[in-house]
């Protein structure tokens, strides 16, 4: 079928790719660029043998824009898929917009110096997009991802009006160090940190952080303390679905993950302000990235499941309804399959699902699109396809 260009070689890409590589069909030919080829290179030595898909590697900097277009017209991929992280997304658009390449990524651009992230950077590249006839898909992982094509897939199939959602993330896994992240460390500090905030009645509603606690029985895990959190696809999802009063999103965290935490941001290790050591400028988040496992490290010694999902309420046929959708995904599992833990494995799946989209003209809509605005159909199938089968229940137990 054709080409993509993946961009990234860390915990998320090396799912993405191995999925891309048992998907030869689809995915005929990658190719694998990052900062550090030889980490590219591993993999590639890792795959080739096990796969149809033809694998080839670059260096890239995708800080730097000519650096971008001149791999892109070497290599003229079908899409581009960005799994380097948020602060690259701009520069990788740019460039795909100079080559006329369709645009895939998992989370929304983020300034490196202002922990802040939203969508209006990149919905600025609509008009553009819309022009050069070719289609970027936003925040195709698990959260954003999964969540907006659940939305979707909700309101095309169970509602004629969806009123209130509660995306709830759960991650049951344990790996046996006090403290470590799951994913980039910098990124997740980031997040996490931040201030909380929530969708109701057309406006945000902010919180401290972790102010606002619940507990939830998840299946396949058992009960756990949820905490509320500012997370990106809140913002396109109020936009894109028609009668929404109320959207929030509650992340699991356990109590030692939160007293470290606590301890690093009471002694600064979690500011993104740089400071003099010795003479050099450190920003403290990057040195604590450096000291803490590498998130790829975890994949072997995580057990547990994961289970992320939606609970919607809503209206069908004049009458009130409520509909849960989720993934429960085992860490075990994943490290056989590819080698990665289930955090990287339920975004690097739904990242291939949505360069595969793409490039089979399944979703082709010229201009800056997020995931709830394409048919959620073909998207769900493949889930279930591809190693994340989803569940569903008729009457979960809700959030307060
Ligand atoms: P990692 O840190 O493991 O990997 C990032 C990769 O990007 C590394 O290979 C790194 O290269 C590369 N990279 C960083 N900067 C550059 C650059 N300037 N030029 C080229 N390559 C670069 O991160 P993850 O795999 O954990 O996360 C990847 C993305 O997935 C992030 O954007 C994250 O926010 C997103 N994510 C989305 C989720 C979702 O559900 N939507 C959930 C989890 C993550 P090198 O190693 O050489 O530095």
């Amino acid at each position: 079928m054709g080409k993509a260009l993946i961009i990234g070689c860390g915990g998320v890409a090396s799912v993405a790719i191995h999925k891309c590589c048992q998907n030869s069909e689809v995915f005929e030919e990658i190719c694998i660029a990052s900062r550090t080829k030889s980490k590219c290179d591993a993999l590639k030595e890792k795959l080739e043998g096990t796969t149809k898909t033809k694998i080839t590697t670059a260096k890239v900097d995708a800080d730097n824009v000519d650096e971008l277009i001149a791999l892109i017209e070497e290599v003229k991929p079908d899409v581009v898929l960005n799994l380097a992280l948020p602060y690259q997304d701009l520069t990788i658009m740019d460039a795909c917009l100079a080559t006329k390449t369709h645009y895939i990524d998992t989370a929304n651009y983020e300034p490196e110096d202002t922990a802040k992230f939203e969508y209006c950077w990149q919905w600025a590249y609509k008009e553009r997009f819309e022009k050069a006839g070719i289609t970027a898909l936003l925040g195709s992982g698990f959260d954003p991802g999964v969540t907006g094509v659940f939305s979707a897939y909700a309101l095309k199939h169970e509602f004629d009006e969806i009123n209130y959602i509660d995306i709830l993330d759960c991650n049951g896994g344990d790996h046996g160090y006090p403290f470590a992240t799951n994913f980039n460390p910098e990124i997740n500090i980031r997040e996490v940190s931040a201030k909380g905030s929530y969708w109701e009645d057309g406006h945000w509603v902010e919180t401290e952080p972790m102010e606002i606690k619940r507990e939830y029985n998840f299946e396949g895990v058992g009960m756990k303390d949820m905490y509320l959190l500012h997370h990106e696809e809140i913002e396109s999802l109020a936009l894109n679905i028609p009668g929404i009063k109320r959207i929030r999103f509650f992340m699991t965290f356990g109590q030692s993950y939160l007293t470290h935490l606590k301890c690093l941001e009471n002694v600064g290790m979690t500011s993104i302000e740089p400071i003099m050591y010795e003479g050099k400028e450190i920003v403290p988040l990057q040195f604590l990235k450096a000291v803490l496992p590498d998130p790829a490290s975890l994949g072997p010694r995580t057990k547990g499941k994961t289970n992320i999902g939606c609970i919607f309420r809503g209206k069908k046929d004049g009458k009130d309804k409520t509909y849960y959708l989720y993934n429960i995904c085992d860490h075990e599992e994943c490290y056989k399959e590819v080698g990665s833990q289930a955090v990287a494995y339920t975004t690097g799946v739904p990242a291939m699902i949505g360069a595969m989209m793409v490039m089979t003209g399944k979703w082709n809509k010229p201009g800056v699109h997020n995931i709830e605005e394409f048919d959620p159909d073909p998207f769900m199938d493949a889930l279930n396809k591809w190693g994340l089968p989803w569940k569903e229940s008729y009457n979960p137990v809700l959030v307060d």
